[in-house]
């Protein structure tokens, strides 16, 4: 294990379990070198216990790239508890997840994850401080799906020259909270949609509401347009799926996008612009993180819209050294985990 966690460069990994309420529950501390790490609970099953380290592990490594890329005065951490196989009160084992999260003293701020919801975040929040996502806070979605129009509206500028989404194609997979948000403000924006989601409910909405033409999920990689935004699944860009897309950009909010760098090698060699998917995404992040921090709603509106010009540079820096953008991505972020990991820790 102790392999593993060198490997992905973890700072601390932590577990805790109760027979009384059926918590199982890991966290995985990234680093805090640049604060306390931040990052959602996860409530999901797993084959075993090896699984759900994997995951927390790598989710958490994740975030403090996330966090990095965006400014964020975080390190990355993310909880994954182990969803019982027996019967267990769900507010009960959320409260016990909670004094888990608070024995840490604030070195992990917990948030909403897959799996978890608001009410979860209301139990947790019985327990302890170290906690967003709750009723009072509200939904981070739409603040990621502000940050996924700002990133849209920044790559369509960058790639096709264009400063405004008049008329352009954008194929959305996945109408969830942030897909259809983001669908809303293309809408607005005056873009034409064409939308898929394995829910047809949520297709027919989009074509009633928003005028959008609803296509299979199996064929929204093969739609002509000058966006593709994925909002669904993670790892849909395959060698198969990318040699499929008629697209100039992605930019979505999916967790993941690419399957390995190899997949980013092979958009760069296609000239597709992609989004790199932790530094579009992190809206909802940002709005957790200053809303924690009790930052006024208009700070964090506007740090959530500097995604646009977060990614303009990062477009111009990798078009200057002709590589692909995901790896330009990887190495700020870790450029600047690096820098921080030599100052003294600021953990909380
Ligand atoms: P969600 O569960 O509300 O929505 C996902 C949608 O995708 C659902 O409508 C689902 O039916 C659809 N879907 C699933 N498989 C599909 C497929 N094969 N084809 C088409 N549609 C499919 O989730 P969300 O909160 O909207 O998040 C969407 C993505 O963005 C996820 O990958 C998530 O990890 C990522 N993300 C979300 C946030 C946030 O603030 N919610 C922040 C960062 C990243």
């Amino acid at each position: 294990m102790f392999k593993q966690m060198e490997s992905a460069g973890l700072q601390d990994l932590h577990f805790w379990q109760d027979p009384a309420t059926g918590l199982q529950a890991i966290i995985a501390i990234h680093d805090t070198f640049r604060g306390p790490a931040i990052g959602g609970c996860r409530f999901i099953s797993y084959s075993d216990t090896a699984a759900a380290v994997t995951d927390a592990i790598r989710l958490a490594k994740g975030m403090s790239y996330k966090a990095a890329l965006a400014g964020l005065p975080h390190g990355g951490g993310k909880a994954v508890l182990i969803k019982p196989e027996r019967l267990y009160n769900r507010d009960i084992l959320m409260q016990d997840f909670g004094r888990f999260v608070d024995s840490l003293g604030g070195r992990y701020i917990t948030a909403m994850d897959s799996g978890t919801q608001i009410s979860d975040m209301d139990n947790i929040a019985l327990s302890t401080h170290y906690v967003t996502c709750t009723t009072d806070m509200g939904d981070p979605s739409v603040s990621t799906a502000q940050g996924v129009f700002a990133g849209i509206r920044a790559s369509v500028m960058f790639k096709l020259g264009i400063a405004d989404l008049q008329g352009i194609h954008v194929a959305i997979q996945g109408l969830g909270h942030v897909g259809y948000a983001v669908a809303e403000l293309l809408n607005n924006a005056g873009a034409r949609l064409s939308v898929s989601d394995i829910d047809p409910a949520k297709v027919t909405m989009a074509e009633q509401e928003l005028g959008a033409t609803g296509i299979s999920p199996e064929q929204i990689y093969d739609v002509d347009a000058d966006v593709f935004c994925p909002c669904g699944l993670g790892a849909i860009l395959t060698p198969n799926t990318i040699d499929r897309l008629n697209v100039s950009i992605i930019a979505g909010s999916a967790n993941n996008q690419l399957t390995d760098d190899q997949s980013g090698d092979l958009l760069h060699q296609r000239g597709i612009l992609y989004a790199p998917d932790y530094l579009i995404n992190s809206g909802g992040l940002i709005f957790v993180a200053l809303q924690h921090a009790r930052h006024h709603q208009q700070v964090i509106h506007q740090k959530v819209l500097g995604i646009h010009d977060a990614l303009l540079e990062l477009y111009k820096h990798a078009q200057s050294e002709n590589r692909p953008t995901n790896l330009i991505a990887d190495q700020r972020a870790e450029a600047i985990i690096h820098r921080a990991s030599l100052k003294p820790h600021q953990v909380a």
